[in-house]
């Protein structure tokens, strides 16, 4: 009953005094499953809340190729299973083997899935019914993207009278707001709300359904992946038409950068590289460029810079600057080292650029882990010409390995990567301001007279590889966002 529910929430919070209950909802969480920068959140975050105090619950689709050990996932209920990560987080999977039992976890090689509507409905949906009927009370729902984005407008109106729910407050958290979930119109009246909802206040976006509009509108905060991000976001250049939506969010829109992985990334005992190396031992990398020159059939010389670009081949990374700038790039001394897939332009690009210039590119056009760590330890700088970036991993993973990284200077690339300061001896990289070809140039030039200079540029790897992005820190400022969340009653 009403009163009987919410003296289970009193309860359960003069028990348990400060600490908070937060379902984290997404649809990747690896080792399960994952495709792309929000699962390395996703898999992370929860853990780092754990070690904090908090008690954390996850929901994620059934999905088919989820690797949970045989026995390991147990059935609880009618389309719901459960397993545990961490010490002891308890993942629920909502199954529907119609929905979910597919080779992709969006689209195909078709393209996406025509009924994600459908399959990210159900999917809310039936979260909050799970919570109930389980009785899990929580203090704050964490939402991930626009898969998640009706679970805000469902607690705001199906359930905004439900004693159950009576504390409950919403997040979303934006990875990159160009996915948005958007769908035609027609399907407003399979999503369970009130048909008012479909207005310009709510789900409607140019006469099509929004939910990650709607997921910002309903929620009570609304963070994203860098503080830089959260600024770019709310103005025309990278608002993706939802600039007007989070510049009048009732609370401002918050940054907070990812952390790293820094047991993964460590070239203190990375067993994926030639030779392991620190800041303290910062010679043994020549070893690393010395392979990577082998493994990239490009002559071994430790006088001449090795750049590199690790990442998709899209214009997103920047790419079409790079490949723009490529010709003026290979009038300098240097080397360059690509790795990565992506648009089969940029492909048939690089590989006429290898054949043209055998002793100054490389392009190892494949998606390897193993390669990657190589790459990283091997080079002395490091490309990122994203047009936006979020928050971007690769450019804190270059730093831990001493890889100078030369940048747009946007999103979490602004507020990772430091201009080095010449009479301070501070800072970790190079930054150019436009988006321009003459700029990526120029930025690259200024960074091969500063790798000459041998005396600077060691202070730089080591300015860059003491640096530390921890997931502890980012986890006590959702901490932060959560209290005044429910603090705002
Ligand atoms: P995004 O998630 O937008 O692609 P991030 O910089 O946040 O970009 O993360 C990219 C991650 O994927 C990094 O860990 C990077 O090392 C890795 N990566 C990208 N392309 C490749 C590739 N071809 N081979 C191996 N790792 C890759």
């Amino acid at each position: 009953s009403t009163s009987c529910a919410r003296s289970l929430g009193l309860v359960r919070l003069h028990r348990t005094g400060a600490h908070l209950r937060v379902l984290f909802v997404a649809s990747e969480l690896p080792p399960l499953v994952k495709t792309g920068g929000l699962a390395d959140v996703a898999g992370t975050l929860p853990l780092a809340l754990e070690k904090l105090g908090e008690e954390v619950v996850v929901f994620l689709p059934g999905y088919k190729n989820i690797a949970v050990e045989n026995g390991k996932k147990k059935k609880v209920g009618d389309g719901i299973s459960t397993t545990t990560i961490g010490r002891n987080i308890p993942v629920y999977f909502i199954e529907n083997d119609e929905l979910y039992h597919r080779n992709g976890l969006y689209g195909d090689s078709g393209g996406d899935y025509p009924d994600n509507l459908e399959r990210f409905q159900f999917f809310c949906w039936k979260i909050l019914k799970v919570l109930k009927q389980l009785k899990i009370p929580v203090d704050i729902v964490h939402c991930h993207d626009w898969q998640t984005g009706l679970l805000p407008a469902y607690l705001k109106s199906v359930y905004h009278a439900d004693p159950f729910f009576q504390r409950t407050k919403s997040v979303m958290t934006i990875h990159n707001l160009a996915y948005q979930g958007v769908f035609p119109k027609a399907g407003f009246s399979k999503l369970g709300l009130d048909k008012k909802l479909f207005s310009a206040e709510g789900f409607e976006f140019y006469d099509q359904i929004n939910f990650l509009k709607g997921g910002i509108i309903f929620s009570d905060s609304v963070t994203t992946v860098s503080p830089q991000y959260a600024k770019e976001i709310k103005m025309v250049k990278f608002g993706c038409g939802l600039e007007g939506v989070l510049q009048h969010h009732k609370s401002d829109v918050v940054g907070i950068l990812n952390g790293l992985d820094y047991a993964t990334w460590n070239p203190e005992t990375d067993p994926l590289i030639a030779e392991q190396f620190s800041a303290e031992h910062i010679h043994k990398k020549y070893r690393n460029k010395q392979k990577l020159q082998e493994q990239s059939s490009l002559p071994v010389k430790e006088s001449v810079p090795i750049f590199c670009y690790v990442g998709r081949l899209v214009h997103q990374k920047g790419f079409d600057l790079l490949a723009d700038a490529i010709e003026e790039l290979m009038k300098m001394d240097l080397q360059l080292v690509i790795l990565g897939v992506g648009e089969e332009k940029y492909h048939t690009l690089l590989n006429r650029l290898i054949v043209q210039y055998p002793n100054k590119i490389a392009g190892h056009l494949e998606f390897s882990e193993s390669m990657a760590h190589q790459v990283y330890a091997g080079s002395d700088l490091f490309l990122m010409p994203s047009w936006y970036e979020p928050c971007g991993l690769s450019q804190m993973i270059s730093l831990r390995y001493g890889a100078i990284p030369v940048a747009h200077k946007t999103g979490g690339l602004a507020d990772t990567i430091v201009p080095f300061d010449f009479s301070k001896r501070q800072g970790n990289g190079f930054l150019f301001e436009d988006y321009l070809v003459e700029d990526l140039v120029a930025a690259v030039k200024n960074a091969v007279s500063v790798y000459h200079d041998k005396d600077i540029f060691h202070q730089l790897i080591t300015n860059a590889m003491k640096l530390r992005f921890a997931w502890d820190d980012s986890a006590k400022q959702y901490q932060k966002v959560f209290k005044r969340c429910l603090a705002l009653g």
